[in-house]
């Protein structure tokens, strides 16, 4: 944890205290209460015109970085201060980890979910992945989808992972994302695997296990279509921090996908929430067309008593990077669809953030033990 802030330190500044004060009012973006009460301001220092402090983050992002700038220099300003130099500290706030936790590494575990296939699941989880890894977090991404892996399509990888040493399974890196499929295992992949259910827990387990994830900020796992057992064996392994619910607008699609958010609440697993992709078309001259209805994501968002994330457009470019193997986040970084995928993987990081906030009792900052990694902007 940072250091708790001492008033009455050696002055340096003939207005400390006062500036110290002024700190005191500014709170956190992500948890709206006093940054200096939750312990994320680092022995901060003034000279004539300077400041310069510590700040702990608890998402990835340069909004979040600038907005809590903004916050100090506005308050910091009326004091002559002109000057503010931020040792930046991103701390994921970590899940509650089970006894015999597979991953006490892996800080986050988010369940991208849909009750159909063919929503956009796949490639929602692969930008939010991209997307996270481009703000600075240490992110894999994991195709629990046994039956039907697209891992290997998305991001344009087909070889075989290796190991150093016979037990551990080095995963392979693309676009700044740590990546498992069973599609890397796979001699042809157009071969249908045919698994029952022990197997099916028994691989998946292993993919999570057997895998040399390391330190990562977020795991996301992409799991199979339908309601089945795989989120089960998750939830019942592993303590995962939530699930992303990935739907269309169309009636039809809505019904299997309210009996996804129903399996969520059966299992005890926070809906962090509703994506609604392919939610509208934009033409050539700006006009939307809302082409399979409208409202599906929000009655999904209500009726799972989450937060609609994120309304995504069909564009053909999503389609078109996904084919090529490189996810449009990453291919086409300025498009207006990437940076929809980023904003929706920057709130997808505070509402993370914001429930370890609210599960450990909204008094103090969320656990966040483990290394420090200091980055400076000044
Ligand atoms: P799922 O994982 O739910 O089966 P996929 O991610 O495989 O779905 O997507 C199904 C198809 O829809 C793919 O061809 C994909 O390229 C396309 N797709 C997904 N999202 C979009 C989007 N926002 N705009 C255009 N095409 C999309």
């Amino acid at each position: 944890m940072l250091r708790e802030l001492t008033y009455g330190s050696t002055m340096s500044h003939p207005k400390e205290k006062e500036l110290l004060d002024a700190l005191g009012t500014i709170s956190d973006p992500v948890f709206e209460k006093p940054m200096l009460e939750l312990g994320l301001v680092d022995s901060p220092t003034f000279t004539d015109n300077e400041a310069s402090m510590g700040v702990q983050l608890s998402c990835p992002g340069p909004e979040i970085q600038q907005e809590i700038r903004t916050r100090i220099e506005q308050v910091l300003a009326p004091f002559g201060i002109t000057k503010l130099n931020i040792h930046w500290d991103l701390k994921v706030p970590i899940r509650q980890l089970a006894s015999e936790d597979p991953v006490p590494h892996v800080r986050n575990i988010v369940l991208v979910m849909s009750g159909k296939g063919g929503v956009g699941k796949s490639t929602c989880a692969a930008n939010i992945a991209v997307a996270l890894g481009q703000a600075g977090a240490k992110v894999g991404l994991l195709d629990a989808d046994i039956y039907g892996p697209s891992v290997p399509t998305l991001f344009g990888v087909h070889e075989a992972p290796t190991s150093e040493d016979g037990k551990l399974i080095r995963p392979l890196e693309k676009h700044g994302v740590k990546l498992m499929s069973i599609g890397f295992l796979m001699d042809d992949p157009t071969q249908a695997v045919v698994w029952r259910g022990p197997m099916l827990h028994g691989a998946l387990m292993q993919f999570i296990k057997d895998v040399d994830w390391g330190e990562l900020d977020y795991l996301v796992l992409d799991l199979p279509p339908g309601t089945g057992d795989v989120a089960l064996t998750l939830a019942q392994h592993a303590k995962v921090t939530g699930a992303l619910i990935v739907t269309t607008p169309q009636e039809l699609a809505l019904q299997d996908v309210y009996k996804a958010v129903s399996m969520c609440k059966k299992l005890n697993l926070t809906i962090l929430g509703v994506i609604e992709n392919m939610s509208h078309f934009i033409d050539s001259a700006g006009v939307s067309h809302a082409l399979f209805g409208s409202g599906g994501g929000a009655k999904v968002a209500a009726f799972a008593g989450a937060h609609l994330l994120s309304k995504l457009p069909i564009d053909p470019e999503v389609g078109q990077c996904n084919d090529s193997g490189v996810p449009v986040v990453a291919a086409k970084p300025n498009s207006a669809i990437a940076k929809a995928y980023s904003k929706l993987a920057q709130d997808l990081t505070v509402r993370i953030a914001r429930h370890l906030f609210e599960m450990g009792g909204g008094q103090k900052a969320p656990s966040t033990d483990g290394p420090r990694r200091l980055r400076i902007m000044r």
